[in-house]
């Protein structure tokens, strides 16, 4: 039996950052399941498709072959043969796949390759559904959060090291929508697992969020 950490939250409260960081310090692989997500978004804006038309969608998503390989220990997620891992890390994409992951046709296609890769491999997972949906059985579930002001924040400064001109307001309004989207959908909504443990960053400094993650997991 395989070792699972679920870790869902909100967009933008470090999940990926945490997840990654507990993943290399545990021995655990690393499951990046909005990037699986933001695959099948990539797809449809390609393919010129209405992001709110779902019959359109639904057709669309057969189409989408999406794999997953670890190349020197980092996800690579595969759309038709494609390494697509440079064009999903975008705002709008992101944005995106927030349309497309309301469709249960799609989920059930994420889904299933989650829950393999989570069967066949010690891992740490984040998302929206895992511990509610994806891994109901897994071995930790943590729930991790924080106030929009400081998400909105977090990724303002990480745009702007970048060299991204963005602003503020609008980032904070943009995580806020797609929080409403991905909290009040009828397929698998964002919400706390009853045997999650909430952990709000708002206060906390990365490596500390990283710590007590760990000391949660630790088995
Ligand atoms: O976590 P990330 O920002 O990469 O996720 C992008 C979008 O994919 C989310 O806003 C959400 O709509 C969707 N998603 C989901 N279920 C997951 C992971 C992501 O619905 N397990």
């Amino acid at each position: 039996m395989s070792f699972n950490i679920a870790v869902d939250g909100p967009a933008g409260a470090g999940k990926s950052t945490i997840a990654k960081a507990v993943a290399r310090k545990m021995g655990l692989i690393y499951v990046d399941t909005g990037a699986m997500y933001r695959a099948m978004a990539l797809y449809m804006v390609r393919e010129g498709v209405d992001l709110c038309d779902s019959e359109a969608i639904i057709a669309k998503c057969r189409e989408a072959d999406i794999t997953i390989r670890y190349e020197d220990g980092i996800q690579v997620v595969y759309l038709n043969g494609e390494n697509v891992n440079p064009y999903l890390r975008t705002e709008e994409t992101g944005h995106a796949a927030s349309y497309v992951s309301v469709i249960p046709k799609v989920r059930e296609k994420m889904v299933d390759l989650q829950r393999k890769l989570a069967a066949g491999s010690d891992c740490i997972m984040d998302g929206r559904d895992i511990g509610t949906c994806v891994l109901p059985n897994a071995d930790r579930k943590i729930y991790l959060t924080a106030s929009s002001a400081v998400r909105a924040k977090r990724r303002y400064d990480e745009l702007t090291a970048k060299g991204e001109k963005c602003e503020l307001e609008k980032i904070r309004a943009d995580i806020e929508e797609r929080d409403y989207r991905d909290m009040h959908r009828e397929a698998s909504p964002l919400k706390q697992a009853d045997d999650a443990i909430l952990v709000d960053t708002s206060h906390m400094m990365v490596e500390e969020v990283i710590d007590k993650i760990i000391s949660l997991c630790a088995h």
